[in-house]
């Protein structure tokens, strides 16, 4: 038989947590996923993908820790001991237990514990939702994770009007590249950048890791972690004492200039240079290159919003275009949720009205301690964990654990492959893979909207997480139409199809091999302060934001340091080898994870490069291999996320360190690089 001629190309869409949301070719061959590079029909990626996906996606599809049918636990929680079972019975054992746990405590004992796992509309969040607001379940919120402050600084300053699509950077003569390792996180600006710098304009990285694009850029501004509203702030100020700032554009399309001036008077140069630990050479140097740009534009990554001061420090850095003027044209602006104009419907497509007026919801970055908390009414008896990697990727992960490890609670599990928290659930459900199911895809960082079907037929016993819920929501017997909606009607709901630039066409009927990009409402691309007006309760850019100010105390940015009570803080942004803990279980991710620290830190403390470390604080010790080079500040280690219990000798990542006691400023987000360690030989 000629194998050649089973093979097939087929187009597909990334789901990863990514700004990207790249279009795919997958390479099939008799039911199997061979390979997966990328295609054409998105023309912001563009043909390119990044390497972990080529590399890791078809052994994360069929390789050995993929579940492939239901399990249940046969051994002590966490022992790794499971026996397979049909469907009927784990969905019986699911239902048993759930019910179990109303009867006795009522509908809010039960604890959807999900996040992110895959960004399709239908995977990421649809039917699930409707099952568990049905139910009357605990929700969460999950945007502490990881998003919320960042999305929460852009909505205060722009409201949810879309920024600048990031392809407008070749427009630009200055790019300020924040907090964003572009090539690991935001592949595809890099040549936008490549290009922007050709035509003769400015690149600055802001980033306390000379990250790979700093390698090519003009300036390299190394601030120290979650300073970054001291430096935004007064560059403000001083761009005002340069008589710098674009008054008739203020005048036009900004409110609460004075009292955010007022704030930021208040950051002097030696300020900056103090607690930034910037040169004042360096700061002017930054300063003169926007004085002279014409067009800049600012791109921000989740790194900032990762301090307590992050969500200021965001907003700090998103007003700066709005003081000097660059908005209202090509290339001037904030580069960053471009994928609101997709017109997705998300309260239709999960079903917000049957959530139950006054549902308990807590927020997800509390869940190691609210598990434990014997004085919770109700208490958490019964959780499902999907869509998320929980152990891997919370704050304070020896209390998560011990919250998981309970005897007394039920927990359900559903995933693609074997994870660090599937290993701690009593029953596990097999879920299929993006490769196996429908589903339609915005982007978070770009504008385009896509649509796959399965490449592969569901793996093993798999299912997509749409069908496991409609299972689910029968056991309930929840049998209104709206819980048996088949993927095409979940499609259809999740897109509204009355948009301008969607004629009409459902989303189950968008081209799978063309990406559909969205525009102003007059068909043009969009441009802030042009063609997209601020979405703020003032219909203006707001420098002063009432509800940051009422909930938080913070209606201004400004800088609230935290007290560093070790030697080092601890950066721990992503991977080239994993997105966040995705691809944490393949092979490239095993073995000891490396963490940098500066030759001259090292020589301190008689580190070699190379040597096993233990990196430790009082919340947890982790090992990690040692590489010495000046890319960090001096005091200032870094380590990439992600990693999974088997890669340290005390079965703990670089996340048992983080503190979940330390919020942001807004929102009260997980506060990952206020992590303070030391650091000694193992
Ligand atoms: S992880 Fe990001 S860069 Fe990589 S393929 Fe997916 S969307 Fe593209």
């Amino acid at each position: 038989m000629n194998k050649q001629a089973n093979k097939k190309t087929l187009p597909s869409v990334c789901p990863l947590d990514c700004p990207d949301t790249c279009s795919l070719n997958a390479q099939v061959q008799d039911g199997t996923l061979i390979a997966v590079k990328g295609s054409k029909a998105n023309p912001y990626t563009d043909g390119v993908i990044c390497n972990k996906v080529a590399r890791y996606y078809p052994d994360f599809v069929h390789g050995q820790s993929r579940l492939t049918h239901p399990l249940k636990r046969v051994g002590p929680r966490g022992s790794g001991d499971f026996e397979r079972i049909s469907w009927d019975e784990a969905l019986d054992l699911i239902h048993e237990a759930f019910a179990a746990a109303i009867v006795k405590y009522g509908p809010e004992t039960i604890l959807p514990f999900n996040y992110a796992g895959p960004h399709g509309e239908l995977g990421g969040g649809s039917m699930d939702r409707r099952f568990f607001y049905n139910m009357g379940a605990t929700m969460l919120n999950r945007g502490p994770l990881c998003g919320a402050v960042r999305g929460g600084a852009y909505a205060s300053v722009f409201g949810n009007a879309p920024g600048m699509p990031p392809v407008q950077v070749l427009h630009s003569d200055l790019v300020l590249i924040w907090g964003n390792n572009v090539t690991v996180s935001n592949l595809h600006l890099a040549p936008l950048l490549k290009e922007m710098r050709k035509k003769g304009g400015k690149l600055v990285i802001i980033d306390p890791k000379r990250i790979k694009i700093a390698e090519q850029c003009d300036m390299h501004i190394q601030i120290r972690p979650n300073t970054d509203v001291v430096f935004a702030m007064g560059l403000a100020a001083e761009l005002e004492r340069r008589d710098a700032l674009d008054h008739a554009f203020i005048g036009d399309w900004v409110v609460g200039f004075d009292t955010y001036m007022a704030q930021a008077r208040d950051y002097s140069l030696e300020q900056v240079e103090e607690i930034c630990g910037i040169s004042a050479k360096e700061f002017h140097a930054v300063a003169d290159l926007i004085q002279a740009a014409k067009n800049m534009a600012c791109s921000f990554g989740n790194g900032i919003e990762r301090g307590r001061s992050g969500g200021s420090g965001l907003r700090a850095g998103m007003i700066l275009p709005a003081l000097t003027g660059h908005h209202g044209r090509l290339g001037a602006g904030v580069v960053a949720k471009s994928g609101v104009a997709t017109p997705k419907n998300q309260p239709r497509l999960h079903g917000d009205h049957l959530m139950k007026p006054g549902t308990r919801v807590f927020n997800i970055v509390d869940l190691g301690m609210l598990l434990q908390d014997d004085t919770l009414e109700p208490p958490i008896a019964a959780a499902m964990i999907y869509n998320h990697n929980p152990v891997a990727t919370h704050p304070d992960q020896v209390n998560l654990i011990k919250g998981l490890m309970r005897e007394d609670l039920f927990l359900a599990g559903s995933d693609v492959v074997m994870t660090d928290s599937m290993a701690l659930c009593d029953v596990i459900l097999p879920a299929s893979s993006h490769f196996e199911h429908n589903d339609v895809f915005g982007a978070y960082g770009q504008n385009y909207l896509q649509r796959a079907e399965p490449v592969i037929p569901c793996v093993g016993e798999s299912l997509p997480n749409t069908e496991i819920f409609r299972r689910l929501a029968a056991r309930f017997g929840y049998d209104d139409p709206i819980f048996k909606a088949d993927d095409a009607q979940l499609m259809d709901d999740a897109i509204n199809s009355g948009h301008p630039q969607l004629n009409g066409i459902k989303g189950s009927a968008l081209p799978v091999d063309k990406a559909i990009e969205m525009k102003a409402l007059n068909g043009e691309q969009m441009i802030m302060c042009q063609n997209v007006i601020p979405a703020t309760p003032s219909g203006k850019i707001e420098l002063f934001c009432q509800d940051y100010e009422d909930r938080f105390g913070f209606g201004v940015p400004r800088y609230d340091p935290v007290l560093q009570d070790r030697p080092f803080v601890i950066i721990t942004p992503s991977s080239d080898k994993r997105t966040n803990a995705t691809f944490g279980g393949h092979a490239a991710s095993q073995g000891l994870e490396m963490v940098e620290m500066h030759p001259l830190d090292a020589a301190e403390r008689g580190l070699n490069d190379g040597a096993k470390v233990t990196v430790f604080n009082d919340l947890g010790k982790v090992t990690l291999q040692l590489k010495v080079t000046d890319a960090t500040r001096p005091g200032v280690l870094y380590s990439p996320k992600g990693t999974w219990r088997a890669t340290s000798d005390t079965g703990l990542t670089v996340n048992a360190l983080i503190p979940s006691d330390v919020r942001t400023d807004i929102e009260h987000g997980a506060a990952y690089h206020e992590t303070f360690v030391e650091v000694k030989p193992c």
